[in-house]
């Protein structure tokens, strides 16, 4: 760690801590309600200071993306503030290309708008303790790695949001996960089937051929298949009841470097589905799941906002507190090395 990153994050320890202290566990437990909504503090992250937790407790915030869907800077500050994430992750886009990896251009801007690794750099230099950045690419365009170096060397903290139409285990994502090993950074993968990241059932050949790298699975694809009984693969939002022991579940289990990003609507419906399945998957990955918004809403909060519902989610599910903190804060604090 850096000398700078080091106070600012002694900083940010100090903050949270005095809040924390201050406010007790009283406060947090008025916000366990299922609409409960931090109150929104003023003047936090917008002056580039880290935001004080609203909550009393600090949250990190490890998917959003900088132009989502068109929204403004001043609108997503407000966004992270409103949900209560006191860091925020902001995962890049690749560079613009047209061909099959991105389905002649229709993934560029990740399919959202996202703005890519140079935005979220700039965005974040002048809020460095609210807001880290990833870096990333198209993996199989010349210079995918270089490009995703240059921002790995300037402090990026994630190679991601790989949402690529490409083999899990081709040469070119191998190349980005070699260099997710000497930079010793986690990988984000958005698994959907046919259309982003091929090959789900064949991954455990790369988690095992890179142990040393930890490899975040998000998306479709990655929750659906918690369901041992989920055959129907184009089935992308599966309700109902959930056997254990899908191929999910399993990545999980069998694999100390695979972690789950529970952000987007695909978190949130894997969360809700089947609240009983969901209390025991939650405590027998406690140590691997991650907390993230991927919610495009002007809102931060309300039925629009998938993050804060995520957040609801979470704290109405986890077994205890120790298991809520966990995945709210201490298992990103960790991965990322924050
Ligand atoms: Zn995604
Ligand atoms: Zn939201």
């Amino acid at each position: 760690m850096s000398t700078v990153k080091r106070r600012e994050f002694l900083t940010s320890s100090a903050l949270a801590l005095l809040s924390v202290t201050t406010r007790g566990y009283a406060a947090h437990s008025t916000l366990r309600e299922p609409q409960g909504r931090p109150k929104q503090r003023r003047g936090s992250t917008g002056s580039g200071q880290a935001a004080e937790p609203a909550s009393g407790e600090p949250i990190i915030d490890i998917h959003q993306h900088l132009g989502y869907s068109g929204r403004p800077d001043d609108v997503l500050l407000a966004h992270q503030r409103a949900i209560g994430a006191t860091r925020t992750i902001l995962l890049p886009a690749g560079r613009r290309a047209t061909g099959p990896s991105t389905h002649d251009g229709l993934a560029n801007g990740l399919q959202a708008e996202a703005l890519g690794n140079e935005a979220c750099y700039q965005f974040v230099q002048a809020r460095r303790q609210a807001f880290l950045f990833g870096a990333n690419d198209v993996p199989d365009l010349d210079g995918a790695t270089r490009e995703i170096e240059r921002y790995l060397k300037r402090g990026a903290v994630v190679i991601a949001e790989q949402k690529f139409g490409v083999e899990c285990d081709s040469p070119e994502m191998q190349k980005i996960y070699a260099l997710a090993r000497a930079y010793d950074v986690p990988v984000l993968m958005h698994w959907q089937f046919k259309m982003y990241n091929y090959g789900f059932e064949r991954f455990h050949k790369m988690l095992e051929k890179f142990p040393g790298v930890k490899f975040l699975g998000h998306a479709q694809t990655w929750w659906a298949n918690i369901d041992r009984n989920h055959t129907d693969q184009t089935v992308l939002y599966p309700k109902g009841p959930v056997t254990p022991g899908g191929l999910t579940d399993r990545y999980l289990s069998d694999y100390p470097n695979m972690y789950g990003d529970l952000s987007a609507g695909s978190g949130l419906n894997a969360l809700t589905r089947d609240e009983d399945f969901t209390h025991d998957f939650l405590t027998r990955h406690r140590n691997k799941l991650l907390f993230g918004s991927d919610c495009n809403d002007r809102d931060g909060g309300g039925p629009n906002c998938i993050g804060a519902q995520t957040i609801a989610a979470i704290r109405r599910l986890a077994a205890n507190r120790e298991i809520e903190r966990k995945l709210l804060y201490e298992n990103a604090e960790r991965l990322f090395r924050l």
